[in-house]
């Protein structure tokens, strides 16, 4: 194996999408406008392209958001992911969102946001909404449901073909990655990265690109940046000592079905997603409440399956501000979906759609989940951190958000600030510009 470079003008941290993305996007944006080549782009990963969350995600791509300033970043991101979606595995089958009345003022606000950031979506109430349901999936029962949000851009990416994909646009543009070489400090000089200090050597950089998913609390601590925090809210509210980094565990799983999972006319189905506060899951045997309120998303389990079948999950757990990272992913013992988990998905999936009644028992009994690193209000940061160090953080949202790339592509080689990006800086939780609270029982707002 080559050695490391002493030095290279941009390092990219971390193989994941955001990674991926970014360092695609500035290979082509520096050989467009004549700054440079892919060649000044240098991706390290401790493991190797998709090793985080990129690589176990559902890789729903949705703009289920109550953060209005989310919703222009999924539009650049659809556009990334239309631009080649044979590539990307990109099946643009749209999202359905289904809730109860008491969500509908926020599906207003959802829709308007949308359609004003060109990101075209429909709204649907009461008996209409219901039909709308039917009308695709005519074994839906739809009690409770008083509102529906149809997102026709959105829908889902295989995630080992999208981190092909985004590897093969890399390697198309000259961009290097460094699999197997592990970030293990950094040297903080006035503000700046100095150097990046690996398992292999140390390297300096003119800008080092941060995209470390699950793992940014570890560098955090290595920046010297603060364990907690004080947020300030829009409407005054305070909370002092609050946890930079939060981790939650996410359920997920599959299930067979056969015949394939289609709709009515025999296409493939959006991606569904299913909120009923008020509806408790029950054990279809037992009778039990498994969940005091149904929440659950699943789709076509495409290239996750050997068979036919649905990939789904339900609401996450708050681990809170320490877990285990590694290892990561489907390799750690007490991170896994467990047994009650699959009571809950097929439970829900069964009192949504009768097709689905009475699927606990074809389960697919593997490993799954995996965990996510989110921020104090659960938004994404992306933002400097050092004069030289740019942070992307997804909070967790972010399989779909490929389009993030390309924004900060875009601010790095033209050196001016993207208007898209800009909410997300960290500085917001000073300035009284943390992100709000919402109706939801999920910590994605
Ligand atoms: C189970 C699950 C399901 C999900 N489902 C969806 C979904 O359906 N839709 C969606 O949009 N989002 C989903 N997400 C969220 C999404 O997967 C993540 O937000 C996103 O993939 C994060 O990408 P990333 O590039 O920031 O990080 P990652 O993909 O985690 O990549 C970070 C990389 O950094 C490397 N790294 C870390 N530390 C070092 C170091 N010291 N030195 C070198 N390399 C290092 C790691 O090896 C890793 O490869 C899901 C997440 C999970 C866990």
């Amino acid at each position: 194996m080559s050695s490391l470079p002493a030095s290279v003008p941009y390092l990219v941290v971390g193989a994941g999408v955001h990674g991926l993305s970014t360092a695609w996007h500035l290979a082509t944006k520096l050989a467009a406008t004549g700054r440079g080549a892919g060649a000044d782009v240098l991706v390290v990963d401790k493991s190797g392209p998709g090793a985080g969350a990129t690589g176990v995600a559902c890789g729903c791509v949705r703009n289920l958001y109550m953060t209005r300033a989310l919703h222009p970043i999924l539009r650049h991101s659809v556009d990334v992911w239309q631009s080649d979606p044979i590539t990307f595995g990109f099946q643009q089958v749209g999202y359905v969102a289904a809730g109860g009345a008491g969500q509908i003022p926020d599906y207003e606000v959802m829709v308007e946001s949308h359609n004003a950031c060109g990101y075209r979506s429909d709204l649907y109430t009461g008996a209409e909404a219901r039909r709308f349901l039917t009308g695709l999936w005519p074994d839906f029962q739809t009690a409770g449901v008083e509102v529906v949000l149809h997102e026709r851009p959105s829908g889902y990416a295989g995630t080992a073909q999208a981190i092909r994909g985004m590897v093969q646009k890399c390697e198309q543009a000259g961009v290097a990655i460094r699999s197997g070489v592990t970030v293990t400090g950094y040297d903080v000089t006035g503000g700046r990265v100095a150097a990046v200090h690996t398992d292999q050597g140390t390297i300096r950089a003119d800008c080092v690109i941060l995209c470390a998913g699950a793992w940014v609390g570890r560098h955090w601590d290595w920046l010297g940046e603060p364990a907690r925090l004080t947020k300030r809210f829009p409407d005054g509210n305070v909370v002092d000592d609050a946890d930079m980094w939060t981790y939650w565990r996410l359920r997920e799983g599959e299930v067979y079905h056969e015949p394939p999972y289609r709709t009515a006319d025999d296409r493939e189905p959006p991606v569904l997603h299913v909120e009923l506060i008020d509806t408790p899951v029950r054990h279809p045997e037992s009778g039990a409440i498994l969940q005091d309120s149904l929440y659950v998303y699943f789709k076509n389990g495409a290239e996750r399956m050997d068979r036919p079948g649905i990939q789904g999950g339900s609401t996450p757990i708050r681990l809170g501000a320490h877990a285990e990272v590694e290892p990561y992913g489907h390799a750690n013992d007490r991170y896994q979906a467990e047994p009650e988990f699959a009571d809950l998905l097929t439970g829900a999936m069964g009192m949504l759609m009768t097709r689905f009644e009475g699927s606990r028992s074809r389960f697919r009994e593997r490993r799954n989940g995996g965990i996510g690193a989110f921020t104090p209000d659960n938004v994404p940061i992306f933002d400097w951190v050092k004069d030289n160090l740019y942070l992307i953080a997804d909070s967790n949202h972010g399989f779909k958000m490929i389009g993030v790339g390309k924004l900060v592509a875009e601010q790095l080689v033209h050196g001016r600030d993207v208007a898209e990006l800009a909410p997300f800086r960290a500085s917001r939780f000073a300035e009284g510009r943390s992100f709000g609270r919402h109706n939801s029982t999920s910590p994605w707002v």
